[in-house]
């Protein structure tokens, strides 16, 4: 492979991972495999979560994709490569800058700021049902997804904490 390849399969499982993840998290964690990721939406102060098997089934794919790329196939090795990198990425926004759990600093503007607000605001339903902002490196406008569970609140798909949008 060259260069260019390697570069270009990184960027494009980064990008799949998101979609990835939006998906996973919107469909699974909120479906049938909320039982893991249910105490991640309630507070307690445990250092770890049930939640955090998640990471460890998909950390132990990722495993499995390098020894499968390093001996069969070398693209799969760089597209284990951008995964790992999108996990990195996931840990430094997710468990970093939105729950404090790796480091304090929560950003006070920009692109980082609206990335913990929307990640907050999907922390802002109680229970599977409804929600918004199930991905974590693309994040909307806040005030759309404000609105967004103010109309889920109106027509009863989901139960939204109070004083968390108004
Ligand atoms: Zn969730
Ligand atoms: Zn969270």
């Amino acid at each position: 492979m060259t260069l260019l390849d390697k570069i270009a399969t990184v960027l494009l499982a980064v990008g799949g991972m998101e979609l990835f993840a939006w998906s996973m998290h919107k469909y699974v964690m909120h479906g049938w495999g909320w039982a893991w990721h249910r105490d991640h939406h309630e507070p307690h102060h445990n250092v770890l979560e049930r939640n955090d098997l998640f990471a460890v089934v998909f950390g132990s794919i990722v495993v499995a994709l390098f020894i499968i790329g390093y001996y069969w196939s070398e693209r799969l090795w760089w597209a284990a490569m951008g995964i790992t990198v999108y996990g990195a990425i996931y840990a430094f926004i997710h468990d970093g800058l939105v729950h404090q759990r790796l480091f304090k600093w929560t950003p006070k503007h920009g692109y980082a700021k609206r990335l913990v607000q929307a990640h907050r605001l999907h922390h802002a339903t109680i229970g599977k049902e409804g929600g918004v902002s199930f991905g974590f490196v693309v994040a909307r406008d806040p005030a759309r997804l404000k609105a967004e569970l103010k109309r889920q609140r109106e027509a009863g798909t989901a139960v939204v904490r109070p004083a968390s949008v108004d």
